[in-house]
C-alpha cells in the first residue's frame, strides 16, 4: 500500500463521478422555473390514473388532490417511493437506500413545495469531506485537505442530518395522496386507442381512464414491459433506448469500528465504485459504510449470485486496502438494495441531459393527448434526480391538465 497526495483533476473528476454524476448544484437552482402547478388552479372533469408511485407520480398525484380532480395512482409493489427507501433498523439514524443527497442549493426543498425564500426548514449536513482517498487495485492515494475544500466550494451538496429523502417526500406528497394508490398492481398494457385509456395490469383487471400519466422509470419503458396500443413511434423508441440507465447497488455494513475515511472512490470504466461513511457528521454511535456500485463495476458483481456473496467480496475488497480489518470488524449487519435487479425498476439513475443524443421532447411527446410521461429523466428543467422527478410530474400534470 502506498500513500502519495493526488492531483485535483483527477480528484475531482472522482469525486464529480462518485457522489454525484449529475451534480450541477448552484447552475441546477438558478435553472428552477419561476411557476410551477403547485401556484394554478385547475378544472378537469375526467378521470385521471398516474402510473407508478414514485416522486414523480406523487407530486403530480398532489396537483390533482388539490385540485379535487377524480384521479387514481396505480403502483406495481407494495409500497411507495419507487427508488426512495428508508431504512431505521441497521443504524442508529434513518438511512437511504436509494437516492441520498441534494445536489443542489438547499432552498431547492423549498422551492420544490412551493414556499418562497433559498432557505429550508430541514436540517442538512454539508457534504463537505475531510478525508478522501482513492484506490486503484493497487496505490491508495490520500486526497489533498485543500483539495476538498475547492471541490465543496465548486460544487456543495448536501445530506439530511435526521430525516432522509424518503421522509421528505413521503412528508411532503405521499401522505397527501396515499389514500388513492392501488398497490401491487402491475400494469401491462396501455391501449389509447378508443376514446377512453383502457390499462390492463397484469393479473388481467382492467381500469378506464380519461387521460393517464405514465412515470415508471426509463429501464421499465426499456425493457417493454408495458404493451402500447396503438404502438409506440419508431422516434419515440429511439429517444428511449438511447437512453443509458446504469444497473447497481447499494450495499450498506456496519462495523465495531471505524478504519476508514470519509470517501474512498475507485477507479472504474463505466459509472461509479466507491465506499463513503454513512454516519458522515450524523449524531450517531454506529459505523457503517456504504459501497454504492453503478455501471460496469456491478456488472461483476452481478455474476456472483448471493447477496451474501456480494458482501464478501465487498470486504475482500477492504481487505486488500486495510489488511484484513475489515473482515475483523464487520458485525455480520448489512442492507443491500440492488437496484438493477428491482422488477419495476432496473437500473438506478441516468445522466442522459448531458448526451448530445438525448431527445427530450422525443421522450415527453404525449399520445394522442391521452397518455403523457414523466420522471426523473423527463425534466427538462436540468434539476435531474429527485428534484428533477419532482418537478417533471408538475409539468407533465399541467401539460395534461391545460391541453
Ligand atoms: C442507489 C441510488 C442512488 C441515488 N442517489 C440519488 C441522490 O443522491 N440524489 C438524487 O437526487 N437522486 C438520486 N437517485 C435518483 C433518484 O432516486 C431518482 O431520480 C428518483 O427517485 C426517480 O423518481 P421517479 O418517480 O422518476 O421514478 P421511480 O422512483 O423509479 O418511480 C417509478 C414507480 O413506478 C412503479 N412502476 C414501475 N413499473 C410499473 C408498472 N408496470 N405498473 C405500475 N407501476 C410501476 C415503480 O414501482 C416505482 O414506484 C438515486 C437512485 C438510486 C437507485
Amino acid at each position: 500500500m502506498k500513500f502519495r497526495l493526488k492531483s485535483i483533476g483527477v480528484l475531482l473528476f472522482s469525486l464529480w463521478m462518485f457522489t454525484g454524476c449529475f451534480k450541477w448544484g448552484s447552475r441546477a437552482y438558478d435553472r428552477f422555473p419561476e411557476t410551477i402547478a403547485l401556484d394554478k388552479n385547475y378544472f378537469y372533469e375526467g378521470k385521471v390514473i398516474i402510473v407508478g408511485a414514485g416522486a414523480s407520480g406523487l407530486a403530480a398525484a398532489k396537483i390533482l388532490e388539490r385540485n379535487h380532480i377524480n384521479y387514481e395512482i396505480i403502483e406495481a409493489t407494495g409500497r411507495y417511493g419507487g427508488r426512495l427507501q428508508k431504512d431505521t433498523l441497521l443504524a442508529d439514524f434513518p438511512m437511504d437506500l436509494g437516492a441520498e443527497w441534494i445536489h443542489n442549493q438547499p432552498g431547492i426543498l423549498n422551492k420544490l413545495i412551493g414556499l418562497p425564500g433559498d432557505w429550508t426548514s430541514e436540517e442538512l449536513i454539508p457534504y463537505h469531506l475531510e478525508s478522501a482517498f482513492s484506490w486503484d487495485g493497487q496505490d491508495y492515494v490520500q486526497t489533498d485537505k485543500e483539495e476538498l475544500d475547492a471541490f465543496f466550494n465548486f460544487f456543495p451538496e448536501y445530506k439530511f442530518k435526521n430525516s432522509t429523502w424518503f421522509d421528505y417526500v413521503d412528508d411532503n406528497f405521499a401522505q397527501h395522496v396515499k389514500h388513492k394508490i392501488r398497490f401491487n398492481t402491475p400494469i401491462s398494457e396501455i391501449d389509447f386507442s378508443g376514446n377512453h385509456v383502457i390499462l390492463t395490469a397484469k393479473n388481467g383487471e382492467e381500469y378506464v381512464a380519461d387521460k393517464v400519466l405514465v412515470t415508471v422509470s426509463i429501464g421499465v419503458l426499456k425493457s417493454n414491459m408495458i404493451t402500447f396500443n396503438p404502438a409506440l413511434s419508431n422516434k419515440k423508441e429511439r429517444a428511449i433506448n438511447r437512453v443509458d440507465f446504469l444497473p447497481g447497488f447499494k450495499l450498506v455494513m456496519k462495523f465495531s469500528e471505524k478504519f476508514y475515511p470519509d470517501a474512498i472512490t475507485f477507479d472504474s470504466d463505466s459509472g461509479e465504485h466507491g465506499y463513503y461513511d454513512m454516519a458522515f457528521k450524523k449524531e450517531s454511535d454506529d459505523y457503517i459504510l456504504t459501497l454504492l456500485s453503478t455501471g460496469g463495476s456491478p456488472k461483476e458483481y452481478f455474476d456472483v449470485e448471493t447477496d451474501e456473496e456480494i458482501v464478501s467480496a465487498a470486504l475482500l475488497e477492504l481487505d486488500e486496502i486495510f489488511n484484513g480489518t475489515a473482515s475483523n470488524t464487520f458485525t455480520g449487519e448489512y442492507e443491500l438494495r440492488n437496484w438493477g435487479n428491482e422488477e419495476y425498476i432496473l437500473g438506478t439513475w441516468t445522466n442522459a441531459a448531458l448526451n448530445k443524443n438525448f431527445n427530450l421532447n422525443a421522450l415527453n411527446e404525449p399520445l394522442e393527448n391521452k397518455v403523457y410521461f414523466a420522471g426523473e429523466i423527463n425534466d427538462a428543467h436540468r434539476q435531474m434526480g429527485v428534484p428533477g422527478a419532482i418537478l417533471s410530474g408538475y409539468f407533465a400534470i399541467n401539460e395534461l391538465l391545460d391541453e
